[in-house]
C-alpha cells in the first residue's frame, strides 16, 4: 500500500536552510536517503573554495583577499562523489577528496567572508541550480529557497537556540579529537549567524512560504515525524 502512496509523489525540490550548526546536513541527508533523493551540502561547496584559497594565499592571517579569491575561481572544479560508507557525497576538489579538511574552525572563521564575494556566490549558485535541474534534491544551505530555488516545493527553515547548537559542533569537534574550546566554538557560530544574516548579497533570510523547525529540543525521531507531516502535507497540494 505504502509504495503506491509513494508512487504518486511529485519528485519535488526541498531547500533546506537556517543558521549555522542546527543540524541541517544531517536532517537533509535523513531525509533524502528516506526518499531517494540526491543531497547536496552548499555548506561544503563554500568551505571548500575557502580551503582552496587559503592554500594558495589568498587568505592570511583570517584576512581574504577578495580579488585573489575570485582571480582562483576558475582554477577551482568541484565535484561531488558518493560514499557509501556515509551514505552521503564527498566533496573534492580538482580531483582532491577534501572532506576531512573544511570543517575545521579556521575554516568556520573564514567561510563567511569568502561566502559573501559576489563572483563567489555566482559560481556556486549557478552550480547548485544545474545539480538540481531534475528536481529529486535535498539541498541544504542559506539562500537555497530564497536564490538558488525560489520555486522549490517544500522550504524548511531550520533554527535552534545558539548555546544548544554550539555545543553540539563542540561536541563534534571533540570527537574528532579538535581541542577547540567550547567558548570559541560558540564565538564563531555567533559571529556567522551575524556575518550571514547582514551581507549584502543573498543574506541568510527564512523565505516567505518557508516552514520553520526549531529543534532545539527535538530528537532525530521526532524531526522525521515532522517532516513526515510536512512532505504529505506537500504532495497533497501537489495533487489538487
Ligand atoms: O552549512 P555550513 O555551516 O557548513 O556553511 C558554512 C558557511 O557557508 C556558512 O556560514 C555561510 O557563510 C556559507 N554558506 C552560504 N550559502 C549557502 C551555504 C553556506 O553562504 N547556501
Amino acid at each position: 500500500m505504502e509504495s503506491c502512496t509513494e508512487n504518486r509523489d511529485r519528485r519535488i525540490i526541498i531547500a533546506v536552510d537556517g543558521f549555522s550548526s542546527c543540524g541541517k546536513s544531517t536532517f537533509a541527508k535523513a531525509i533524502a536517503s528516506r526518499l531517494g533523493y540526491i543531497f547536496i551540502d552548499t555548506g561544503a561547496m563554500y568551505r571548500a573554495v575557502t580551503l582552496y584559497a587559503l592554500e594558495h594565499g589568498a587568505i592570511r592571517s583570517g584576512i581574504v583577499d577578495n580579488d585573489l579569491t575570485v582571480s582562483l575561481l576558475d582554477d577551482i572544479c568541484i565535484t561531488f562523489r558518493f560514499n557509501p560508507q556515509r551514505g552521503a557525497s564527498d566533496i573534492y576538489v580538482n580531483g582532491d577528496l577534501v572532506e576531512g579538511k573544511i570543517r575545521t574552525i579556521e575554516i568556520s572563521n573564514c567561510v563567511s567572508a569568502v561566502s559573501s564575494i559576489r563572483e563567489v556566490r555566482e559560481k556556486l549558485v549557478a552550480m547548485q541550480q544545474e545539480m538540481g535541474r531534475n528536481r529529486g534534491v535535498v539541498m541544504d544551505g542559506r539562500d537555497i529557497g530564497t536564490v538558488v530555488f525560489p520555486d522549490a516545493e517544500l522550504k524548511i527553515f531550520m533554527t535552534a537556540d545558539p548555546e544548544v547548537r554550539a555545543r553540539r559542533r563542540y561536541a563534534e569537534l571533540q570527537a574528532k579529537g579538535d581541542g577547540v574550546p567550547f567558548e570559541e566554538v560558540l564565538a564563531n557560530v555567533v559571529q556567522r549567524d551575524r556575518a550571514d544574516m547582514t551581507r549584502a548579497i543573498s543574506p541568510l533570510r527564512q523565505a516567505p512560504d518557508a516552514v520553520v523547525l526549531d529543534n532545539s529540543h527535538m530528537s532525530v525521531e521526532e524531526q522525521m515525524a515532522w517532516f513526515e507531516r510536512e512532505f504529505a502535507r506537500v504532495q497533497q497540494s501537489l495533487r489538487r
